[in-house]
């Protein structure tokens, strides 16, 4: 027989963890509900063969946050790695973000004014991007569109770039140093024992329950405790007007019988040539040592019912569905949060901030 709660939190991912870990510290009892097999939600995760698995993509966590970084790093140990991407096109190789390894290796030039030079020249011609092709070739050129942003984009959207919104890239990070720090942010690191570790740890003082959809039993679920946060679909709880569009992922892991396979972490494969984005080395995270090797291929998808939603679609339709839905939980008073309940891409930093800030608001 459970007992009763002051808190249920449906979904046991970094948003849910976070808040469950401030009501245990605010002395609430909390009961944590997740669908899957284990807890983490997309951070988690697992050790294969001596090497920390990402199991739902490559998660670098960065920040300039010094309250997050600090309660981070009050739960678990990170072990600084800056990411240093490089992008594969038909044989050859180019470093990311665009840089001046980028344009080096693209046009055999070696200072910022020849680089400057080129991109100007390129971009020449456009003044209102009508299209993503267009938007793409106004900021960084011809050349840079063609091998490293055009087929990448059309794999990752499912559409050809010439009919998606220019506003999907208002920005493309273009550096003219030599400099191959993907992220910006002050601090940069991934947890030692994995992700999996620190949901554990934000865990520690909730009870868990995993394997049991919310959803399937929803009165059961919300008549032990006081209150209910949920970090799921909201279109899933709710639904009557019709789903929310996703695009999905679709993850496929190889145990390679080599030691070093792709020499870094992150390799973005730029070319039609082959179905996958991006192939992950996940040895490379934490500088593990093991015989074998794990490798990681992201295939992205078109969103069905039965996949996992990645990303949501945030164009005005998708919107608009998605304010209905909230309307609908405020009146009900349940609190929402999360990249899936907020129809919201979060990288982790922010995700960690808004469950503290929402915590600070209810707790
Ligand atoms: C491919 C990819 C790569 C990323 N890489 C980075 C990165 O490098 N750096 C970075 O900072 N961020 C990255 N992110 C973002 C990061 O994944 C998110 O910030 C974080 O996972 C959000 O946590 P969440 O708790 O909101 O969502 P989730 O992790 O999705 O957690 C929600 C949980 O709720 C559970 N759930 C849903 N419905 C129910 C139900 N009905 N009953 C019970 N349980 C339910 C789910 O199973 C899930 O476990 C990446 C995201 C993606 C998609």
């Amino acid at each position: 027989m459970l007992s009763h709660y002051d808190y249920l939190v449906v979904g046991s991912g970094l948003f849910g963890s976070v808040f469950a870990s401030q009501a245990s510290k605010a002395g609430k009892k909390v009961l944590v509900l997740e669908k899957r097999r284990g807890v983490g939600g997309n951070i988690s995760t697992v050790k294969k063969d001596g090497i920390t698995v990402h199991t739902y993509g490559a998660h670098i966590f960065h920040t300039s946050d010094e309250e997050i970084w600090s309660f981070v790093t009050n739960h678990v140990r990170m072990k600084n790695f800056i990411n240093s991407p490089i992008a594969y096109y038909k044989g050859e190789v180019y470093n990311m973000p665009f840089n001046m390894n980028t344009f080096s290796r693209m046009w055999n030039i070696s200072t910022p004014l020849e680089a400057r030079k080129i991109i100007e020249e390129q971009r020449k011609g456009i003044e209102k991007p009508t299209n993503l092709e267009e938007m793409a070739i106004s900021l960084v050129g011809r050349d840079i569109y063609t091998k490293l942003v055009k087929d990448y984009t059309e794999k990752q959207w499912g559409r050809p770039c010439k009919e998606l919104p220019p506003e999907i890239i208002k920005r493309l990070p273009v550096r003219f140093t030599y400099d191959n720090n993907y992220f910006n942010d002050k601090y940069q690191g991934i947890p030692e024992e994995g992700y999996t570790a620190l949901v554990e740890k934000l865990l520690e003082s909730s009870d868990v329950i995993t394997g049991e959809d919310y959803l399937a039993n929803r009165s059961k679920w919300d008549s032990l405790a006081d209150k209910t946060l949920y970090t799921g679909c909201l279109d899933a709880l709710y639904g009557e007007e019709g789903a929310l569009e996703y695009r999905s992922l679709k993850f496929e892991e190889v145990m390679y019988e080599e030691e070093n396979r792709q020499g870094v972490a992150v390799v973005n494969h730029t070319s039609h040539e082959v179905e996958y984005t991006r192939s992950i080395e996940h040895k490379h995270f934490l500088s593990e040592s093991s015989p074998v090797t794990w490798i990681s291929y992201e295939y992205p998808m078109p969103f069905e019912k039965t996949k996992e939603p990645y990303y949501p679609v945030n164009d005005e339709k998708n919107q608009k569905l998605y304010a209905t839905y909230k309307e609908r939980a405020g009146k009900d008073g349940v609190l929402i949060g999360g990249r899936l309940a907020e129809y919201k891409y979060y990288d982790m930093d922010k995700t960690i901030r808004s469950a503290l800030d929402l915590a600070k608001k209810v707790l």
